[in-house]
């Protein structure tokens, strides 16, 4: 099973100054896998700017032209829990044999591995035997290498090894082109001014884009609609609301204290309680993943604490959810209520 989506290709990923780097380094390491100099290729960049897609795009033109090779794209998450199940069921071995033998691997999300020393060390004997053979790996993350906490020092500078291609959020045109690609893919015909409305409205993220035509010709073809402007105006000012609220740290203090039924004041304060440390290391955990202030900013905002214990409740919260099934049930049932 090489997890590849044949949907994800170059030919419907539209190109623009935001994606050219990254889209031309994609296609030369499809052409010659492992065979430039970008090994490991690093796609990096916010959500929804296509680095799941461009990754998919490279397995599967690898497999068209080089069917004989291994392909195995994989989420850093599912590696994670294939590892953990490995060591469990104690086949371990199997596990990094299987990845060993592998010609071409893709792991998209790796900022995932963040925190999880077990997994971050399988992952580097396993990339170093790919590598000294000659073998591709690609590799997605919402953080450039420099930015990435909590990864390994000797894997973060394997990920430095070949080259990093950032994706950005396109521009005007390009978000215009990939309105129409995706038009033409389903045979819809919508005004221009209608197309360049959503493309004016929706800027940071392509998925939201899709979304918003989705939305509309569905809409639209179940009313038996025109498509008209006051729909269209509809549809993106919900889309538009959803990204404006913003999560803060305020509002993650207020969130996971509600969830625990105490006060921001108690969540912040001195105590040792254990339930209400752990209430408190899940608003640092939420801070840094959804936030981009720093470790330090962070503890000041909760309770007065330095970056030191920022950086140890949010390993904490990762060992956590490894091992105990009601803590991550806390932090699923929390992560739904911050993001919708
Ligand atoms: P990410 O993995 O960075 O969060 P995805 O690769 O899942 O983002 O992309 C989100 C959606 O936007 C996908 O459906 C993808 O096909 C589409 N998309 C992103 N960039 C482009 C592009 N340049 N051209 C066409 N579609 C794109
Ligand atoms: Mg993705």
């Amino acid at each position: 099973e090489s997890q590849l989506n044949p949907n994800y290709n170059f030919e419907n990923f539209i190109e623009g100054d935001s994606n050219r780097l990254a889209r031309s380094a994609s296609m030369a390491v499809s052409n010659k896998p492992g065979g430039t100099s970008f090994n490991p290729l690093l796609i990096y960049g916010g959500v929804g700017l296509g680095k799941t897609h461009l990754g998919q795009a490279i397995g599967v033109r690898i497999k068209e032209r080089y069917p004989e090779k291994t392909v195995l794209y994989i989420s850093a998450e599912k590696f994670t829990q294939q590892f953990i199940d490995s060591v469990k069921a104690n086949t371990r071995n199997d596990f990094i044999h299987f990845y060993q033998m592998i010609d071409v691997l893709i792991v998209d999300d790796v900022q995932f591995l963040s925190g999880k020393s077990g997994t971050q060390d399988v992952f580097f004997h396993i990339f170093n035997h790919l590598h000294q053979n000659g073998k591709q790996v690609i590799l997605t993350s919402d953080k450039a290498p420099v930015d990435m906490q909590d990864i390994e020092q000797r894997l973060l500078s394997r990920f430095k090894w070949g080259l990093s291609a950032e994706l950005v959020a396109p521009d005007f045109e390009t978000r215009v082109s990939i309105l129409q690609s995706k038009m033409f893919r389903d045979g819809v015909e919508i005004p221009e001014e209608i197309v360049e409305y959503i493309a004016k409205n929706i800027k940071t993220n392509v998925r939201e884009l899709e979304g918003v035509l989705i939305s509309l010709i569905a809409q639209a073809s179940f009313n038996r609609k025109e498509f008209t402007l006051s729909l269209t105006k509809q549809i993106v000012d919900k889309f538009v609301k959803n990204t404006k609220k913003e999560v803060s740290i305020d509002y993650i203090q207020k969130v996971v204290s509600k969830y625990f039924e105490m006060d921001v004041t108690t969540l912040q304060s001195k105590t040792r309680k254990r339930h209400i440390v752990q209430a408190r290391q899940l608003a640092m955990y939420f801070a840094k993943r959804m936030t981009k202030a720093s470790l330090a900013s962070i503890g000041s905002q909760i309770g007065s604490r330095d970056h030191a214990t920022v950086l140890h409740a949010c390993k904490t919260v990762d060992n956590l959810t490894e091992t105990d099934k009601q803590f991550r049930k806390y932090v699923d049932e929390l992560t739904k209520k911050l993001t919708f």
